[in-house]
């Protein structure tokens, strides 16, 4: 497996991929690599010839109060885990490389960037996109695959893509969990044990609400509120920061459940945000 830190380098090793006929596939992330950036990789490699892994925490997308000093930053594990899970090669370029001391372009969805996450975060969005923008343009792949866990960013990239007519074929793949519901996370090395079994809570109000729509509870306030008793349980570690029920297509509230619905949560345990979300598909 290669490593590449440089724009060039990267470059070099797309053209002669696409030269040779073969296929390459793109996996975004931002390290501190766990069980669920594998299951891109694996994906990954299903789709194409050539599996680039970026691994870059891009801090345009980081509000000057969020973590991006305190992001973890595992890179040589980072490109063993990498290696093992069949790349061809990874692209860690530094901040420099990534961003000119005078950069000021970026690239904005403007619609489904501003629920939810875009609430409490409102340039998030627009520094995804930049990076992921930026990413294509650098590494020209034919596929890139995204984690479902990241629902929002999920449809914003495939927004972005069909607007601005990018040659790229977007995969999700599924959120890959603990045995015990807890979605894998890189943030997740911050909880302590306590914060951790207070963040459980998060997977079990998700699955009630499933549970209580398949079963055929119609009441959306009802199912919102067996939600909140599932994490006021968790209480005061846990704050939520937005709890909904959306069409999956558009990030719209629903008032009616029918369809393909999205349940997103957000909540800090403790000083750490994490999010998680559940599709439930109703006929
Ligand atoms: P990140 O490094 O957190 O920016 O994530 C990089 C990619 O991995 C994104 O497409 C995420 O949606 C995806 N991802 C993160 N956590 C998981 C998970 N538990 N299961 C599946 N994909 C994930």
């Amino acid at each position: 497996m290669q490593v590449f830190r440089t724009i060039e380098e990267m470059r070099a090793f797309s053209l002669k991929t696409r030269a040779s006929q073969n296929t390459l596939a793109l996996v975004p992330t931002m390290g501190a690599l766990h069980a669920g950036h594998i299951s891109l990789v694996e994906l990954a490699a299903s789709l194409a010839d050539n599996v680039v892994v970026s691994i870059y925490v891009n801090p345009t997308q980081f509000a000057a109060n969020e973590d991006f000093d305190s992001y973890p930053r595992p890179l040589e594990a980072d490109i063993a885990k990498c290696e093992t899970a069949g790349a061809q090669a990874v692209f860690c370029p530094s901040h420099t490389e990534m961003y000119a001391p005078d950069h000021s372009t970026y690239v904005e969805e403007t619609r489904l960037s501003l629920p939810l996450c875009g609430l409490s975060r409102p340039s998030h969005f627009r520094g995804v996109t930049t990076v992921v923008m930026k990413l294509f343009n650098i590494v020209t792949p034919h596929s890139a695959v995204f984690g479902r866990k990241d629902a929002q960013q999920a449809r914003v990239i495939m927004r972005m893509v069909r607007d601005m007519n990018c040659p790229v074929e977007i995969h999700l793949a599924p959120t890959v969990r603990e045995s015990d519901g807890l979605a894998l996370s890189s943030r997740n090395v911050h909880l302590s044990a306590d914060e951790r079994s207070k963040a459980l809570a998060i997977p079990a109000a998700l699955n009630d609400a499933k549970a209580r729509i398949t079963r055929g509870i119609t009441d959306i306030e009802e199912i919102k509120a067996a939600m909140h008793s599932v994490l006021a349980g968790a209480a005061p570690q846990l704050e939520i920061d937005y709890m909904e029920i959306l069409s999956s297509h558009n990030l719209e509230p629903v008032s009616e459940l029918s369809g393909e619905l999205l349940i997103a949560l957000a909540a800090r345990v403790g000083k750490t945000r994490l999010i998680d979300n559940i599709e439930v598909s109703l006929a």
